[in-house]
């Protein structure tokens, strides 16, 4: 059966129609389509990339905004500052090229996967998502946003419009690691990403570290972020690390790996990307 199918050209005209009926909002489709595989799309298809104030990585004063319909290409080509270098890597590693080609960075975190590249490092930078109704706009935090597996706190008449990265200083740095089954082309068994600020003496001023494919939902470390705060961004990081701090994850035996090894992975990565991170 033919769905309706529309793609407003602003963001107002998107809200309207959501605001009036159930859509399935469209991006680059490369979770969407793939989730219908052999049965019928339930519901009418909103396609937001006719919308061009949604799709580019913007500067100002308060920080970064990267549009709703930003790809993953056009992350991995943006001129941006190292604090932005884990999400660069990220982007790199989302399926082959043709997929970076059309997923965008808010689908990614729409879809709401465990295994999902983007959201660790959208957790580490401290990033919301902004969410655009007839009703109004509101952000919120990433780690209130993806509430589960396939389970996020949008509302069904709301737009992802954006993710909001606060400003940091040009000291910040960021690291992303990823384990795989194989190099390229993988679902994630753990995913980890670090993102430091330091002030002008070297000291950590802010910290934030996330892991994926290890819970429900991709999830922060506070204990290691608070034990990094404070230290000498040039000296031994790894050393911090504590295996406690993994305590907030919750990983699951699967085909791609058991819970016990996903856990000493996610050390060892942590253990590489925190020495990645310190190097001068
Ligand atoms: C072959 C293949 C390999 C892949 N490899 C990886 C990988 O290595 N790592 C990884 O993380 N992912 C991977 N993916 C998954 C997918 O490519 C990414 O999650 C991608 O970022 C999704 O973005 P999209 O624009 O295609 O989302 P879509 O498929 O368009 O949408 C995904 C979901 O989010 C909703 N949505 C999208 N945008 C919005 C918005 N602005 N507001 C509200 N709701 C919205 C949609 O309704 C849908 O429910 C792969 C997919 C395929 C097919």
């Amino acid at each position: 059966m033919q769905q309706r199918f529309e793609r407003p050209t602003s963001i107002a005209q998107a809200a309207r129609l959501l605001a009036a009926g159930r859509w399935a909002v469209l991006a680059g489709g490369t979770d969407l389509y793939p989730a219908y595989v052999g049965t019928p799309i339930a519901s009418p298809l909103l396609d937001i990339t006719g919308i061009p104030e949604l799709r580019g990585i913007r500067r100002d004063a308060g920080g970064w905004t990267i549009g709703a319909t930003t790809t993953w290409s056009d992350v991995v080509r943006a001129e941006l500052p190292p604090i932005f270098a884990a999400l660069q890597a990220a982007a790199r590693e989302v399926g082959g090229v043709q997929i970076q080609n059309t997923g965008t960075v808010a689908g990614n975190l729409c879809n709401a996967s465990p295994a999902a590249d983007g959201t660790p490092v959208l957790l580490a930078l401290g990033a919301g998502v902004v969410l655009h109704s007839d009703r109004g706009e509101r952000t919120v935090p990433v780690e209130q946003f993806v509430l589960g597996n396939r389970r996020t706190a949008r509302a069904a008449d709301e737009l992802v419009v954006a993710v909001r990265v606060p400003a940091r200083s040009a000291r910040a740095r960021s690291a992303f690691a990823k384990l795989g089954g194989r190099r390229y082309l993988t679902i994630s068994v753990t995913t980890v990403a670090l993102v430091v600020d330091s002030d002008a003496d070297g000291a950590i001023v802010g910290a934030g570290a996330a892991v994926g494919s290890c819970s429900a939902a991709p999830r922060r470390l506070p204990a290691l972020e608070a034990r990094l705060v404070g230290t000498p961004v040039h000296g031994d990081l790894a050393a911090l690390l504590d295996r406690a701090d993994l305590a907030p994850l919750a990983p699951i035996d699967d085909l791609r790996g058991s819970a016990a090894y996903r856990l000493d992975a996610t050390h060892t990565l942590l253990g590489r990307a925190l020495r990645q991170i310190a190097m001068p």
